[in-house]
């Protein structure tokens, strides 16, 4: 069985590493190409878009694929959509794997946004210490905002004409803990939060030390999931997977 696996998260990365060293799957892994020095996983891999829902098809094709499993991130709808509307029109059975969303807690001092713009005009008109971890495509529209001091992590350096001026960058790539997140809010005295609602373990500490300093976090909602056969997780993806292994497909 031939399988491809839209990635770019920690659940895709987990699917593969399950399916490595697996007779009866070859599976494929598939990058947006973003990161520059991705940890790849001990499958094949493969980088960059397929160029829309026709190349897409294509591919399931030309690679005679027997299902797709989109483990993209919840922020990545433009991909979910193309690998919808490919896997129905190329007759193949496609499983999304949608982690589950951070849910605000006792204690939190959330402010819901629609999107980045939002997010942007919720920081106010006064100037702030902003942590910024919306990742480095979406930095745009805090430049419309440059009276704010700006720390921005994100896994790779942003383009440095992305940046609000003044920013500071920090590159790291999770998981982060909560004691090392703590301890960066109080030594930058931070005063709010960034972030989109990314859910899962990795990035969370953040949420969590900013419960226990009293730190007001701006929440970017999710965009909406495509519809289909969706799981939140790795091991159901398998548990999927193997099903229809064991199936034929
Ligand atoms: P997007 O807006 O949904 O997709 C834009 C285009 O990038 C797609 O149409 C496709 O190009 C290409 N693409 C996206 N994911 C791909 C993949 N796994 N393999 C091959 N091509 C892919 O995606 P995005 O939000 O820019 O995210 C890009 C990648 O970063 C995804 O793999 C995603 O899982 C990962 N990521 C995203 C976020 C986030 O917040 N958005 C956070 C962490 C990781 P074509 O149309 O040419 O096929």
């Amino acid at each position: 069985m031939k399988i491809l696996i839209l990635g770019g998260t920690t659940e895709a990365s987990a699917i593969a590493n399950g399916l490595a060293g697996d007779p009866a799957i070859q599976a494929v892994l598939s990058l947006a190409g973003r990161t520059r020095a991705p940890v790849l996983p001990a499958i094949a891999a493969r980088r960059g878009g397929f160029r829309g829902v026709e190349g897409l098809v294509r591919y399931l094709r030309d690679e005679a694929i027997d299902a797709l499993i989109d483990a993209t991130h919840p922020f990545a709808t433009q991909m979910s959509r193309h690998a919808l509307a490919a896997a129905e029109q190329a007759g193949v059975p496609r499983l999304a794997v949608v982690r589950p969303a951070w849910v605000r807690q006792p204690g939190d001092d959330w402010t819901e946004s629609a999107d980045m713009a939002d997010a942007m005009r919720a920081l106010g008109e006064r100037s702030r210490r902003v942590f910024l971890t919306v990742g480095q495509q979406e930095l745009a529209p805090f430049a419309k905002a440059p009276w704010h001091d700006y720390l921005i992590r994100s896994v790779e350096p942003p383009d440095p004409s992305l940046l609000p001026p003044g920013a500071r960058c920090i590159a790291a790539r999770g998981p982060f803990e909560t004691a090392g997140e703590r301890w960066l809010l109080e030594r930058e005295a931070i005063e709010v939060i960034v972030t989109k609602n990314s859910g899962g373990s990795a990035t969370v500490a953040k949420l969590i030390a900013a419960r226990a300093l009293g730190l007001p976090v701006v929440m970017v909602a999710r965009p909406p999931a495509v519809a289909g056969p969706t799981v939140v997780d790795a091991a159901r993806a398998l548990a999927w997977i193997r099903h229809h292994a064991l199936r034929g497909a």
